[in-house]
């Protein structure tokens, strides 16, 4: 049934009917769903939340769709997208306020040109402010919600509130609002003051070591590392790369129709040609359960799946899960 958005599209935001999803994560991979909306605005977010409760219309949030691999069978549910192009950035002393729409490495390069020091480790992860808090995305030893100081968020229902980083129950790339739902409008970085020159050398430093160990996405689209390293069982040990184990096992020659892993690393699935999200899903269970044979070792999925999938019970998950 067709509805009349035009309210929400005066206020800017993009509405497409029966969407194709695969456009919109960095995968490339999924089905459609019955209504998308592209909001870049906190405004527009609100607005769009408040219209999909008063319609009793079901939907679901994504940002860059860089963490994702959406169903085949698309979904059930809108979904909105919450990405802006243009970062929606300010600062002052010490502390950096930013929409959870602004892509992450627009954040780091905003903080290394205003000298602001904290922040160079997100340089290069791709995807949103909002989907790097929800997972608590993090490199080269560091996370983000090391830096983050508080968010505001929407409840599913509508509701805003604030909430402090130590109430998100931060761990290894987990928060509590991968349960709760709760979507992040807006969040505050803290920050200290910098050299901007060094500030800017250093990102530099990192993109050259990304470009050079992470698939380019044009050539491999994927979603990067597909399970989290090994947690340590002592506090004398350090987490385990999960692609060293899955190398060892021989990990680097297992393929389901078109998805492949990624030749210069054994814990990344990327789409070849023909490869469906159906082919990711069972790959991504061959390589927990070669870990398994090889190991006993359980490894946690980083990865979300959207929607159905053959061979997963309807009541294992949620949409997103
Ligand atoms: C080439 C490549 C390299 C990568 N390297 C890294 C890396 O070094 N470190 C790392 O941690 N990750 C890495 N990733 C994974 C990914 O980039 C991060 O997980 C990223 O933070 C996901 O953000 P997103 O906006 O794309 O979220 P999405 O994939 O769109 O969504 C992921 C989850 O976040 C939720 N979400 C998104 N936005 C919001 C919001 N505003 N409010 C509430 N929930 C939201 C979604 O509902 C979903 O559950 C990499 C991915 C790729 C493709």
């Amino acid at each position: 049934m067709s509805r009349d958005w035009t309210a929400l599209q005066s206020c800017g935001v993009v509405v497409q009917e029966n969407a194709v999803l695969s456009q919109w994560t960095t995968f490339q991979l999924g089905g459609s769903c019955s209504s998308l909306f592209l909001c870049s605005t906190p405004l527009q977010l609100e607005q769009t939340v408040a219209c999909l409760v008063e319609k009793e219309i079901p939907f679901i949030l994504i940002g860059g769709g860089s963490n994702l691999v959406v169903s085949d069978y698309g979904i059930d549910c809108a979904v909105i997208r919450y990405v802006s192009d243009i970062p929606l950035i300010s600062h002052q002393k010490n502390e950096i306020t930013v929409s959870g729409s602004t892509q992450l490495d627009q954040l780091a390069l905003y903080a290394a040109q205003q000298g602001l020091e904290g922040l160079t480790f997100i340089s290069g992860i791709p995807g949103t402010v909002g989907g790097a808090i929800v997972g608590n995305a993090g490199a080269f030893g560091k996370q983000v919600g090391d830096v983050l100081k508080s968010v505001t968020l929407l409840s599913a229902d509508g509701k805003q509130s604030i909430a402090l980083a130590e109430d998100l129950n931060f761990t290894y790339r987990n928060s509590r609002l991968k349960e709760t739902g709760d979507i992040i409008v807006e969040a505050v970085f803290k920050v200290c003051p910098g050299q901007k020159n060094e500030l800017i050398n250093q990102r530099d430093e990192i993109l050259k070591i990304r470009w050079q160990k992470h698939p380019d996405l044009k050539v491999y689209p994927c979603a990067g590392s597909f399970f989290r390293n090994i947690e340590p069982t002592s506090q004398a040990q350090r987490r385990q790369a999960t692609g060293w184990f899955l190398e060892q096992a021989g990990g680097k020659n297992l393929a389901v129709g078109g998805a492949v892993i990624f030749p210069q690393h054994a814990n990344i699935i990327v789409k070849t040609q023909g490869c469906t999200a159906q082919n990711v899903y069972d790959l991504a269970q061959q390589m927990a359960a070669l870990v398994k044979k090889n190991y006993n070792l359980d490894i946690v999925r980083e990865v979300r799946f959207v929607g159905k999938f053959d061979g997963v019970a309807d009541s294992e998950k949620t949409v997103i899960w």
